[in-house]
C-alpha cells in the first residue's frame, strides 16, 4: 500500500513546506480587498473604450418581422448552432450580433500577436465540412476569424443576420418570443437561442485617474491601429518613438507584449500576477500533417483531446501538448474526474507534489531565458499550475532581455497606483506613457442573461433573473421553466472544458437536436418543469459533493483572479463535475428516452395553472 513517504520518495527534489510558504506569502501580497472594485465597465465616461474600432457602423431600416428562429450572437457558440439548424433543414433564421461581423471573441480581438491557444486542429469548429486546413499548429487570430466567416457562408447565416445590434430584450407574448434591439427592431421569433458569450464584456482596471489619462489608451480587444500602426499583417510603424506601457500579463498580455517590443521606444509592462508561460512549439501545418486525415478525423481528435483534458483516461494522446501533458492538474478548475489508485489525502499530496514539478519546471524556464535575475524572479509564477488560465508562448520571456522593454511588479500596490495626463504610478515612481494598452481581461462566464443586459421576460411575466434570485434552475443548464422555447448556451449547470470552442459545438448539436425533435413531433413547444430543475440542481450537489471541500481549499489557496472569483470563491454547484465526455452520454440517454416529457402543446402551457413562486 502506497504511504506518505512513499509519494515523498517519489519526489526527492521538492521541499513542499516551503512552496506552500511561499505561496501563501504570495498570494497574502496580492490580497485585494473588495474584489467587486477591481474593474470598470466601458459605459459613462468610459464608454469610449467599448466602441468597435473595427467595422463603420451602417446605417439601416429597422425590422419588424417574425423568424422561427434567433440566435442571439454570432461568435462560436451562435454560428455553431446556426450551422447546425441550417442543416437540419431550418430556413427561418436570424443572428442579431454586437459586433460588425461574425467571430465573437476573435471578431474584437484583433491585437498583435494574437494566436489561439488550443491546438488549431480542435478548436476551428467544421474544417472538414468547410474546408481547408490551418496553416499552424496555433492558427493566428485573423486566421480563425476567416475560417468563422467562411463556416457562416457555408451554412449560409449572412442570410438575414443583423450586424452590430444588440438584442436589448425578449419578452413572450401570446405564443412567442417578442425581440427588442439597439436598433429600433422589434420582431417576434418561435425559439430564441442565448449565445452571447462568455467573454463578451471588457473589464477596465479601475486605476484612479485613468479616465484623465490624454495619451491613446484602448483595451486589448478593442486594438488601435490608428495609433499604433500596421495591422493584423503589418508592422506596428506607428509605435516608433513612443513609450508604451501594458497593462495586464494573462493570455492576452503575453502575446502582444513581444510583439509591441519590436517596435516601440519603450515597452513598461505593470505586472501584478505573472503568468505560467510554458513551451508553444508552434509549427506550419497542412493536409498531410494529421496523417491520412480519414473522414472524421477532426472530431475524433476533439473527442480525444475533450477526453485528455477532462479526465476521462483515453489510451492515446492524439494532440500531445501543453494541455494534455498537464491533464491530471487541469481536473481543478474544470469539470471532469479520473480515475487514480491513490485516493483522499494521498491523491491530493501525490497531485501537489506533481504540481510542484510542473511548476518548479515552468520557473526554471525564466531563469534559462530572462538575462536579469531581478526580472527573472518576478516573473516566476508562485501558485499552483490551475489557478490562473496557463499561457503557452516562446516570445514573451525573451522579450524581457531586450533593453527597451522593461518590467514593473504592482503587487504591493494592488496595480498601478494612480494613472495621471501623461504617466502611470506605481508607489512613488512615475512611468512616462505615450500609449497605454489595457490587456485586462473580460467578464468571463458572464453572459448577458446572467448579467441582465438581456432582459427576459418569461410566460408569467417575471424576469429570469427574478426566477434565479434564489440560485440557479435549469435543466441540463439550457432551458428553464416559464421560459418556453428558449434556451441558453453558456457555462451554468453544465460542464467545462479548456477548449471551450468545443463544448458550445456540444451544446450547438444539443439545442438543435432538441428543436429538430420538437418540430417533428409537432410540439408547439419545450419548456421543462420545475420539478425537472430541482431533480438536475438536486443531482448536481450530489455529483459535486465529493469532492466540493477539496475544491474550495484549493481555489482559496490560489492568488486572486477570475477562477477563484477574486479569492472569494464560493463553491457553488453550477458545474457538472463528472465533465463533458460523460454529460454527453447523459444528454444522449436524455434525448432517446426522456425528451418527450418537455415537449407541449399550445394548449398545455396556457392551461400551466402552477402558481409562481415568491
Ligand atoms: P485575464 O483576466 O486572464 O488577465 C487580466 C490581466 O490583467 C491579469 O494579468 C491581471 O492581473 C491584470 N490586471 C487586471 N487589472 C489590473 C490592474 N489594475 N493592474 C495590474 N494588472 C491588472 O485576461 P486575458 O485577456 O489575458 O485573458 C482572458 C481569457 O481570454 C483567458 O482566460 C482565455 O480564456 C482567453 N484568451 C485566450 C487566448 C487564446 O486562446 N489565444 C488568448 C487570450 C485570451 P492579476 O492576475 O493580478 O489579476
Amino acid at each position: 500500500m502506497t504511504t506518505v513517504e512513499d509519494i515523498k520518495a517519489m519526489f526527492p527534489e521538492i521541499d513542499l513546506e516551503a512552496i506552500r510558504a511561499k505561496y501563501a506569502f504570495e498570494r497574502d501580497r496580492r490580497e485585494r480587498g473588495d474584489a467587486g472594485k477591481l474593474y470598470r465597465r466601458a459605459t459613462g465616461e468610459l464608454a469610449k473604450y467599448g466602441v468597435d474600432p473595427h467595422t463603420p457602423v451602417a446605417a439601416r431600416e429597422a425590422v419588424n418581422d417574425h423568424v422561427e428562429v434567433l440566435v442571439i450572437g454570432g461568435g462560436i457558440a451562435g454560428l455553431s448552432v446556426a450551422a447546425r439548424l441550417r442543416e437540419s433543414g431550418i430556413e427561418s433564421l436570424r443572428i442579431v450580433e454586437e459586433g460588425g461581423d461574425f467571430g465573437g471573441t476573435w471578431y474584437w480581438n484583433r491585437y498583435p500577436g494574437l494566436r489561439v491557444d488550443i491546438e488549431s486542429h480542435v478548436y476551428i469548429p467544421r474544417l472538414e465540412e468547410i474546408g481547408g486546413f490551418p496553416t499552424e499548429r496555433y492558427s493566428r487570430g485573423y486566421e480563425i476569424r476567416e475560417f468563422l466567416h467562411k463556416l457562416a457562408r457555408h451554412f449560409d447565416l449572412y442570410r438575414d443576420a443583423l450586424m452590430h445590434t444588440r438584442a436589448t430584450g425578449i419578452e413572450w407574448q401570446d405564443g412567442r418570443w417578442v425581440v427588442r434591439t439597439d436598433r429600433g427592431d422589434a420582431f417576434t421569433a418561435t425559439y430564441v437561442i442565448a449565445a452571447s458569450g462568455g467573454l463578451a464584456t471588457p473589464k477596465l482596471p479601475n486605476i484612479p485617474g485613468i479616465e484623465d489619462f490624454q495619451g491613446a489608451l484602448f483595451h486589448s480587444s478593442r486594438w488601435d491601429y490608428s495609433v499604433t500602426g500596421g495591422g493584423e499583417r503589418e508592422p506596428l510603424t506607428g509605435l516608433e518613438g513612443k513609450r508604451v506601457g501594458v497593462i495586464g500579463t494573462g493570455a492576452t498580455g503575453v502575446q502582444i507584449v513581444p510583439e509591441v517590443a519590436k517596435y516601440a521606444e519603450r515597452v513598461t509592462v505593470f505586472q501584478r500576477t505573472p503568468s505560467t508561460v510554458s513551451f508553444r512549439g508552434n509549427q506550419a501545418t497542412d493536409e498531410t500533417w494529421i496523417g491520412p486525415g480519414e473522414p472524421g478525423w477532426q472530431r475524433r481528435r476533439m473527442d480525444n483531446f475533450l477526453a485528455m483534458v477532462s479526465g476521462a483516461n483515453p489510451e492515446e494522446d492524439l494532440v500531445k501538448d501543453g494541455w494534455t501533458e498537464n491533464w491530471r492538474l487541469l481536473r481543478r478548475h474544470n469539470t471532469g474526474t479520473y480515475v487514480s489508485e491513490l485516493e483522499g489525502e494521498l491523491r491530493e499530496l501525490y497531485e501537489e507534489y506533481l504540481d510542484a514539478r510542473v511548476m518548479n519546471a515552468v520557473r526554471a524556464r525564466v531563469d534559462e531565458i530572462v538575462e536579469d535575475p531581478k526580472t527573472a524572479e518576478l516573473l516566476k509564477p508562485w501558485y499552483r499550475f490551475a489557478c490562473k488560465r496557463p499561457t503557452f508562448t516562446d516570445l514573451y520571456l525573451p522579450a524581457f532581455n531586450q533593453p527597451n522593454v522593461e518590467l514593473v511588479d504592482t503587487a504591493d500596490f494592488g496595480g498601478p497606483s494612480q494613472v495621471t495626463e501623461k504617466s502611470v504610478i506605481v508607489g512613488d515612481q512615475e512611468y512616462p506613457i505615450d500609449v497605454l494598452v489595457v490587456a485586462t481581461g473580460f467578464e468571463a462566464g458572464m453572459t448577458a442573461v446572467l448579467s441582465g443586459t438581456l432582459p427576459v421576460i418569461g410566460r408569467k411575466g417575471r424576469s429570469i433573473r427574478e426566477v434565479w434570485s434564489k440560485g440557479l434552475r435549469t435543466l441540463h443548464g439550457y432551458m428553464t421553466h416559464e421560459f418556453p422555447n428558449f434556451f441558453q448556451m453558456g457555462p451554468v449547470q453544465s460542464p467545462n472544458a479548456v477548449n471551450f470552442s468545443h463544448i458550445l459545438q456540444l451544446h450547438g448539436e444539443h439545442v438543435t437536436a432538441m428543436i429538430a425533435a420538437a418540430r417533428q413531433a409537432g410540439a408547439a413547444y419545450i419548456e421543462p418543469t420545475r420539478e425537472m430543475e430541482d431533480a438536475w440542481s438536486a443531482e448536481l450537489l450530489e455529483v459535486t459533493a465529493p469532492e466540493a471541500d477539496v475544491i474550495v481549499a484549493f481555489k482559496a489557496a490560489c492568488t486572486p483572479g477570475f477562477y477563484n472569483g477574486e479569492g472569494k470563491y464560493r463553491a457553488t454547484p453550477s458545474e457538472y463535475r463528472p465533465g463533458p465526455v460523460v454529460f454527453q452520454a447523459m444528454l444522449a440517454d436524455w434525448r432517446a428516452n426522456r425528451f418527450s416529457e418537455v415537449l407541449h402543446s399550445a394548449e398545455d402551457l396556457l392551461d400551466d395553472a402552477t402558481p409562481v413562486e415568491v
